[in-house]
């Protein structure tokens, strides 16, 4: 079973950045929700009811047809909201020179790349998330994805992410997605970006 995780931080604690109403409803309603319709679709399945929801998600043709659809929205959309919970603090915390590095030599500079993930996620057309993915070659990628789907179906490893939902912004920026997008940089974990991919060089050797 599958529970929702608690934040390290109190849900006023993003503001002005993101507001407090948002983070309350998105965390336990929108979150939850998500929860409550994995879990559904898991007791179904014994075979793998005792995976991790990682593994799950990279395993999906062991799962029913009829139910792989449900999993790729709702474990999607928990592991997903984990991740983006995590990649968030208070007031941010600055990359590490050693992750700088890494994501100079990946993009240029950080400058770049932070406007190079911007982009994706205004252009997200609909619901779905921005990414940076961890490769099985372990390089770097920006991408996105639509809706719920996770980067681990494609087997990338996300160590950031963007979500770009309405449900994510729309209290306090309505339709201006843009200056989210440009806001939510302040908030960003960079300390936990960087333990993401410490973890994903380290599983994949
Ligand atoms: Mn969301």
């Amino acid at each position: 079973m599958i529970t929702l995780p608690k934040l390290n931080y109190n849900y006023g604690d993003l503001e002005p950045y993101i507001d407090a109403l948002t983070m309350e409803i998105h965390h336990t309603k929108h979150h939850q929700s998500y929860i409550d319709k994995a879990n559904t679709a898991i007791e179904k399945i014994p075979e793998i009811a005792n995976l991790d929801p990682k593994e799950i998600i990279t395993k999906l043709d062991l799962t029913p047809e009829n139910l792989r659809q449900v999993l790729i929205n709702n474990l999607g959309g928990h592991l997903n909201h984990d991740l983006f919970w995590q990649i968030m603090t208070p007031g941010g915390t600055p990359p590490s020179p050693k992750i700088v590095e890494i994501i100079n030599g990946n993009f240029g500079e950080m400058e770049n790349f932070i406007e190079k993930f911007s982009e994706t996620a205004i252009n997200r057309f609909g619901s779905g998330w921005a990414w940076l993915v961890v490769n099985p070659d372990l390089s770097l990628e920006i991408m996105s994805t639509a809706n719920q789907d996770s980067p681990l179906m494609q087997n990338k490893t996300p160590i950031l992410g963007l979500d770009v939902w309405e449900h994510a912004y729309y209290l306090r920026y309505q339709n201006r997605r843009p200056e989210y997008i440009k806001n939510w940089w302040n908030v960003v974990n960079w300390q936990t970006v960087e333990k993401l991919y410490n973890l994903a060089v380290a599983n994949k050797n």
